[in-house]
């Protein structure tokens, strides 16, 4: 089959269900809807990947803790992915931040009356509606069940089975409401959104979000890990090193350094974008185009000199 057709072919087939990411909804029929795909990271953790956020599932003794839930039209395929991995209920959910592509499980498993744990500010804006500039769209509220049921200020610990798990807030990073998750006796830890792999990051800056700050969290996370520790970033393969995560993070430091610059002396965005802060990165990440990122990440370093 042609290419083209076989799109064609699995658009029809997939009755028009798109995962429009962070993409601009126009381009999103443009894609048939991705596999999710499971790697195991360790004997109890498993990641579910290939759309939307990554989740990791953590296996315990009478069920599982699941750390983000991908896309709303996707929660039943990601159910089933769980479910050919491990068939027992999911019995926690943890979100890393309020965005859609994370918190696609809530209605889901909320419904279910399954414990949602969140930063308190991932939850006050899981229930309203609100524009988005930075990322070019209203945000909509969830329904009541999706609604986290427990909320936490700076963080908190739990113990799940064999393994403990230590979630700790990041002040304005990705957005205002991020959480990093360790589980020290897996040598894993999940990001969320605070890290990106293979591709330039999404900055929330609408709500506060900062690749300045980003940069600094990836940092504060360095701080608590080990070289071995299995790092699964929000969007990206399963699981990086540590020595990935900081070369992200001298990536960034060095964009946000140049885009400072821009801003120290008032330089319009089309300048930024002529002058090519990325330009020895873009190549690396196969980026062609990293306009509507620089929009992103310079809107961000606007905002945090207002
Ligand atoms: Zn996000």
């Amino acid at each position: 089959m042609h290419e083209a057709s076989r799109r064609e072919f699995l658009w029809t087939t997939l009755g028009g269900i798109a995962a429009a990411g962070m993409a601009p909804r126009v381009f999103a029929q443009a894609a048939p809807t991705p596999p999710i795909v499971a790697t195991r990271l360790t004997d109890r953790v498993t990641v579910f990947g290939g759309d939307g956020g990554n989740v990791a599932i953590v296996a315990g003794p009478d069920g599982l803790l699941m750390i983000d839930g991908g896309y709303a039209n996707r929660a039943a395929d990601l159910a089933r992915s769980v479910a050919g991995v491990d068939p027992r209920r999911v019995q926690v959910l943890y979100n890393t931040h309020y965005h859609f592509d994370h918190t696609g499980s809530n209605e889901s498993l909320g419904a279910a009356h399954i414990r949602i744990v969140a930063h308190e500010n991932a939850a006050k804006r899981l229930r309203i509606r609100f524009d988005d500039p930075a990322m070019g769209r209203t945000m909509d509220p969830l329904k009541k069940e999706g609604w986290p049921s427990e909320t936490f200020t700076q963080g908190g610990k739990a113990t799940f089975g064999r393994d403990s798990l230590e979630y700790t807030h990041t002040p304005l990073a990705h957005t205002d409401g991020d959480a990093y998750f360790m589980l020290p006796d897996s040598n894993v830890l999940h990001a969320g959104d605070l890290l990106w792999a293979g591709r330039y990051p999404v900055i929330d800056y609408t709500v506060g979000g900062s690749l300045a700050r980003m940069a600094e969290s990836l940092g504060e996370m360095d701080q608590r890990i080990e070289d071995g520790t299995k790092i699964i970033p929000g969007h990206g393969p399963a699981s990086v090193t540590r020595v990935d995560m900081r070369g992200i993070r001298e990536m960034w430091t060095t964009i946000n350094d140049r885009l400072e610059r821009h801003a120290k002396q008032g330089d319009p965005i089309e300048a930024v974008i002529a002058a090519a802060p990325t330009r020895e990165f873009d190549a690396t990440l196969n980026v062609k185009n990293p306009e509507s990122f620089l929009k992103q990440a310079y809107g961000g370093v606007l905002a945090r000199r207002k």
